[in-house]
């Protein structure tokens, strides 16, 4: 069986036509998690997908494996619960901007450097989609949002930095319009044992874009390809070519023991 044809056994196809507005780029995040579910084979039952509140937290709905839908800000800190009672399970945490690292920031840096066997899918829009378009902690500074109609004044979290400097594991940038990279990097982090983090950097045309003047859906994937460079010609560009680019590719990847790995082995000495 074809991956594409097996990926749709990780899906609600029942539930379809998708809840998100007309291109909107949550639906191509969805299907690359559900090939890559197929690619690793797993069961569905020994997989549980967290998801918060917003626009990408109603992916929930279209998943065939465990969900939960949680509160604003805590998936982090559902899927460590659930990581910790039964390790064998496979936790996916899929957050928006505003719900990882802006209300729920506090949880992610501490998953992080606790290295949780997690893998956090955070769809970076650049605002809170699903409640009007307020900014959020990754908004580019000057942009304009319902909150910040004169451009935001804010200096923005560089989600991948900031996932380093906590320690995860894993951590890797990509886009929808990069959606080949993207399937290896879901399939990477989702396979890999400890804190794994994709920062997605997504569209909200609706929102974003619109006020921006990014302009429609295929203006916003435009936007994707002239603004999204690989992590090698990224760091051969000055700091004025940098301005408005972002760096996709994988900054870290490397083993540490994952904590319910220690947490168990010391039990057992005990
Ligand atoms: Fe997507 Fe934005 Fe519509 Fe939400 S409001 S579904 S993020 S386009």
């Amino acid at each position: 069986m074809s991956i594409m044809k097996k990926s749709h056994e990780y899906l609600r196809m029942d539930k379809l036509p998708l809840f998100w507005c007309p291109g909107c780029t949550d639906g191509i995040v969805l299907g690359s998690i559900a090939r890559s579910l197929a690619e690793l084979n797993l069961k569905k039952e020994k997989v549980v997908v967290v998801t918060g509140i917003g626009c990408w937290g109603k992916a929930d709905d279209y998943i065939a494996t465990h969900t939960v839908h949680v509160t604003h800000g805590r998936a982090v800190s559902f899927a460590t619960g659930i990581k910790s009672a039964d390790p064998e399970l496979k936790v996916l945490v899929l957050m928006g901007d505003g719900d990882c690292a802006t209300i729920g920031g506090n949880h992610f840096i501490h998953a992080a450097r606790r290295n949780i066997d997690l893998t956090a899918v955070v769809v970076n829009n650049f605002n809170y989609g699903m409640t009007g378009g307020q900014y959020s902690a990754t908004t580019p500074e000057g942009s304009l949002t319902s909150t910040s109609t004169q451009g935001t004044v804010e200096p923005a979290f560089d989600l991948c930095q900031l996932a380093i400097a906590s320690g995860a594991t894993y951590v890797a940038r990509t886009s929808p319009y990069h959606v080949l990279p993207m399937q290896k990097m879901l399939t990477r982090a989702i396979d890999k044992k400890g804190f794994s983090f994709l920062d997605i950097v997504s569209t909200c045309p609706t929102h974003y874009g619109r006020r921006n003047k990014i302009g429609g859906p295929a203006e916003m994937m435009a936007w994707l390809r002239d603004h999204g460079v690989s992590l090698e010609k990224y760091e051969k560009m000055t700091a004025e070519e940098r301005e408005d680019i972002f760096p996709v590719g994988v900054f870290e990847d490397r083993d540490q023991l994952d904590h319910s790995t220690k947490y168990r082995a010391q039990w057992a000495k005990a």
